[in-house]
């Protein structure tokens, strides 16, 4: 930095304030710019494309300088949060005109990915989080806030899994932002990294030990939430969620520097509520976010997601990230479906209502960050009109959870009768320049507003009052700069000027003279805009209370109303895809007839989607290996039935015939590639982590899909891994999930009617000379052919190599089969699995086999006595065992 005492006086005032925020690239307001100046330049310069020049910044000295227009903000600050960076926003907070020396700057906000308000900066359907971890004598407290809406939640995790659940939480909230202790970091190490490390990584921000200890922590919450105890919120016997979400409230407050009224209330909740999706499950099964681009298009949500406002999508999203663990709260949202779908008048009517509801929770919280303007105020208004008619249909839909939501509705009508006798019908973005209130609010106001439309004409009637009064009728009012109104009378009338005339100025001609009244009304007229800004901005700070002082009441009414939409917009996809209200129980069934898949279905125009049932029940058809030719269907068909049961578990309508769903705990998948690549990891070694997660935490209650287990590996590992698998899950006592394996190893399907609850199915093809067609039906039995060489062929792959292929398979098979099979007919049986002994290794290479010893050792395994870990050293044995045979 430049030589301090040559420098001029705003650059000194601009170094002190930058002293304060070293890592935050510091907005400097210069009249109608702001300003960036040295290293924050440089870097401002670079991530928003501005030129960078130098500033003179006093005797000879100069500085790197990159600046914005003060308009343009919003889109700036978007293209820095966006790449990481905080920026602190440092404002003038004086008039310059009245200023004496250097304007009075100060920081106003701190605006980071986590706290960002703007519209135009988030995503109405997402809430953008900032979320804070502490740990309290081993547990672990996750909180995470939305300044945009003024939600506050926080849980509390205790138990050996409570990091991994942690890390599953944080995933699922997917925060733009996180706090933690530089300790807190270190323990939660690699695990958030792998998190952490796809594309739309959250900011790491450290704060102080302090902030997140309990005491501090607690005492930053009372203080936010206006209360002497967190009894109320339940809140009390949670320390590590008391310490994150004091230490959310703390750096919210540091960085705001204004209200945060619309913060009053900390939801504390159990993850035991809910089912728990883990960031696998969550991206392998495109619930809200698509795997090839990360975007909403071909994900369950985009399917669901008819809601009408930003709350109600918001809500939607986060239904289906938390799918519930009760039967009555499930049938709750059953009944309230069913309810719409039954009434369609009330329906509509519902629908129009919100159809006029604008972001509440959104407008509430730029009003309480005193960002908001009088079109917030006049969208708030809008809203609350649709209340009552909303309130109506949903009283109309009789007792259940949509009938209650009307009856507890309160529609806010009063203020919105204030709200719109007030504002204008049209106001502008800003707050300073008037035009704000409506004619007939404010009696001032409309005096002001006569005086600046009326000026001319105020002056032509208090000429004509005058010269009625001294009967001099050549009296003129005039006006110049020096003397401003002035009223003139000719000498020859000089005898008839009253005693309250002011004399100011003689003339050849006559005189001028002002009285107290015309200087009044000159002052009225020349300030009268300048008091219009200033009255309105008076009079929308005083709205602006009066909404705030309901902030509660307007919260209560966003929830109602964003339920009211997220229940309405699973009506209208189950009316729109024809879907079917899931039997949900306690039992160990998972039955569904006619299952179609959500979003393939949607995708697939030309063609109908083809049904397909499911039977899983714990018992003698536990778990299903599928298999069947490569594009045969059986991917859609193991994912198609964990969506399913997440959406009944959701209270959602399901794409089938009937189905009845017993609650499942959890759902883990492993499937398909993902982009783990990007960051750094093995493709098989990530497959494998997901597979040990699984049998780990599989329970009797839980759900799994697998796809294609083992193929990123040798086939002889691969088949190894994917039996050995099997065999856990089906004899383990507590792994015993319902399971739906998809694969390509033929040889798999020789584990049923060894291994208890294991079953065949397959997807049905007709074959026809070189051509196959897909029936898309999962039929029992097992496939015994994978066409591979078809599908390379559809995929356009030379003749010549297809021909080659094909001469080699067929010779491949010839040698697999005894001599006598070898004469060029089609195989009628593949080897089984005793029969491996008489192929040669070359085949078993080829043909992906069994290798007998790791058979062996496999067989002599009590699963029930395996810990998981034993387990895991089990498989990487027998692997390695695998690996040493091959050579
Ligand atoms: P691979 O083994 O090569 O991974 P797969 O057997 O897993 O293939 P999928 O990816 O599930 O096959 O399906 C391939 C395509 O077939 C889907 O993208 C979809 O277009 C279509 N398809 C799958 N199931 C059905 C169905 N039930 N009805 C209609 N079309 C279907």
């Amino acid at each position: 930095m430049a030589k301090e005492t040559s420098l001029t006086p705003m650059i000194r005032q601009y170094q002190q304030i930058k002293a304060n925020h070293p890592d935050d690239i510091l907005f400097f307001r210069i009249g109608d710019f702001y300003e960036t100046f040295g290293e924050d330049a440089r870097e401002a310069s670079q991530i928003l494309g501005i030129t960078l020049t130098r500033k003179h910044v006093g005797k000879g000295q100069t500085l790197p300088l990159a600046g914005i227009p003060y308009h343009a903000l919003d889109a700036y600050l978007r293209k820095l949060i966006q790449a990481g960076r905080r920026v602190a926003i440092c404002d003038q907070v004086e008039d310059a005109r009245q200023a004496r020396g250097v304007v009075r700057r100060e920081v106003t906000r701190v605006v980071t990915p986590g706290t960002i308000i703007e519209a135009g900066l988030l995503d109405d359907k997402a809430g953008n989080y900032l979320a804070a971890v502490a740990r309290h004598h081993g547990n672990w407290g996750l909180a995470y806030a939305d300044l945009s809406t003024g939600e506050l939640t926080a849980t509390e995790l205790a138990g050996d899994d409570a990091r991994a659940v942690l890390l599953s939480e944080i995933s699922r909230v997917a925060p733009a932002e996180i706090l933690a202790s530089e300790e807190d970091w270190e323990l939660l190490g690699p695990g958030l990294a792998a998190l952490l490390g796809g594309g739309s990584a959250p900011v790491r921000t450290r704060v102080d030990r302090g902030m997140v200890r309990h005491e501090s922590a607690r005492a930053a919450l009372l203080e936010q939430l206006g209360v002497a105890t967190l009894q109320g919120f339940g809140a009390e016997d949670s320390p590590a969620a008391i310490g994150a979400a004091g230490a959310l409230v703390t750096y919210l407050r540091e960085t705001q520097r204004r209200g945060l009224s619309h913060i009053g209330r900390l939801r504390l909740y159990s993850v035991r509520d809910t089912m728990m999706i883990d960031a696998v499950t969550q991206r392998s099964l495109e619930l809200t976010r698509n795997l090839v681009d990360g975007g909403r298009s071909a994900t369950l949500l985009e399917v669901l997601d008819h809601t009408r406002t930003p709350m109600g999508g918001r809500l939607l999203r986060a239904w289906l990230l938390q799918p519930l663990q009760e039967v009555d709260a499930i049938q709750a949202r059953q009944q309230a479906i069913e309810a719409l779908l039954s009434q369609a008048p009330a329906r509509r009517q519902l629908d129009e209502g919100l159809r006029g509801v604008r972001d509440l929770e959104r407008i509430l919280g730029r009003i309480a960050c005193a960002a908001g303007n009088a079109r917030d105020l006049a969208a708030l208004a809008a809203s609350l009109r649709e209340a009552p008619s909303i309130k109506a249909a949903l009283m109309s839909l009789g007792a259940g959870r949509l009938g209650r939501l009307g009856d507890e509705m309160q529609t806010l009508a009063a203020l919105a009768d204030r709200l719109q006798s007030a504002l204008a019908s049209d106001p502008p973005v800003s707050v300073r320049e008037g035009g704000m209130i409506r004619d007939g609010h404010d009696a001032r106001l409309d005096e002001l507003r006569a005086i600046t439309r009326d000026g001319k004409g105020w002056i032509a009637r208090m000429r004509a009052e005058e010269v009625e009064r001294t009967g001099i009728a050549s009296l003129k009012i005039g006006y110049n700069r020096v003397f401003g109104y002035y009223i003139e009378i000719s000498k020859a009338n000089l005898d008839k000027v009253p005693a309250d005339y002011i004399r100011r100025q003689t003339l050849t001609g006559g005189e001028r003279f002002v009285t107290p009244a015309l200087k009044e009304k000159e002052e009225l007229i020349l300030g009268a805009q300048e008091k219009i800004n200033e009255l309105e901005n008076e009079l929308f700070e005083s709205l602006r209370g009066e909404v705030l002082a309901q902030t509660a009441m307007i919260q209560q009414l966003a929830a109602q109303l964003a339920e009211a939409d997220a229940l309405a917009s699973l009506a209208e996809a189950a009316l729109r895809g024809g879907w079917v209200c899931p039997e949900v129980d306690g039992s160990d069934l998972l039955e569904i007839e006619g299952g179609r898949h959500p979003v393939v279905e949607a995708l697939l125009a030309d063609r109908p989607f083809v049904a397909n049932d499911t039977l899983l029940d714990g018992r003698d058809s536990r778990i299903w290996i599928i298999t069947g030719p490569n594009m045969a269907g059986k991917s859609t068909f193991i994912r198609q039935v964990a969506l399913l049961t997440l959406m009944a578990h959701v209270g959602s309508f399901i794409p089938a015939r009937r189905a009845r769903v017993g609650l499942v705990d959890r759902i883990f998948t492993r499937v398909g590639a993902t982009d783990y690549l990007a960051r750094g990891q093995s493709t098989f070694l990530v497959e494998m982590t997901e597979t040990a997660n699984i049998l780990n935490n599989a329970t009797e209650k839980s759900l799994v899909i697998l796809d294609e287990i083992g193929r990123g590996t040798s086939t002889y590992d691969g088949i190894s891994i994917a039996w050995a698998v099997i065999e856990y899950l089906s004899g383990h006592a507590r792994r015993r999930a319902k399971t739906l394996f998809a694969t390509h190893y033929h040889e798999l399907a020789d584990l049923e009617g060894r291994l208890k609850g294991v079953c065949n199915r397959s997807v049905a093809v007709r074959e026809s000379s070189r051509e196959i067609t897909f029936l898309y039906q999962i039929v029992p039995g097992s496939a015994d052919r994978s066409y591979g060489i078809y599908a390379a062929q559809l995929a356009g792959m030379p003749a010549e190599a297809l021909e080659r292929a094909r001469e080699i398979l067929f010779q491949l098979e010839c040698q697999r089969r005894s001599p006598a099979e070898a004469d060029g007919t089609p195989p009628a049986s593949r080897p089984r699995i005793g029969e491996i002994h008489d192929i040669d290794l070359m085949q078993l290479d080829l043909f992906g086999s069994i290798l007998p010893p790791v058979l062996e050792d496999l067989a002599s395994l009590d699963i029930d006595r395996l810990t998981p870990l034993e387990a895991m050293q089990k498989l990487a044995e027998l692997v390695r065992a695998a690996r040493e045979m091959k050579g």
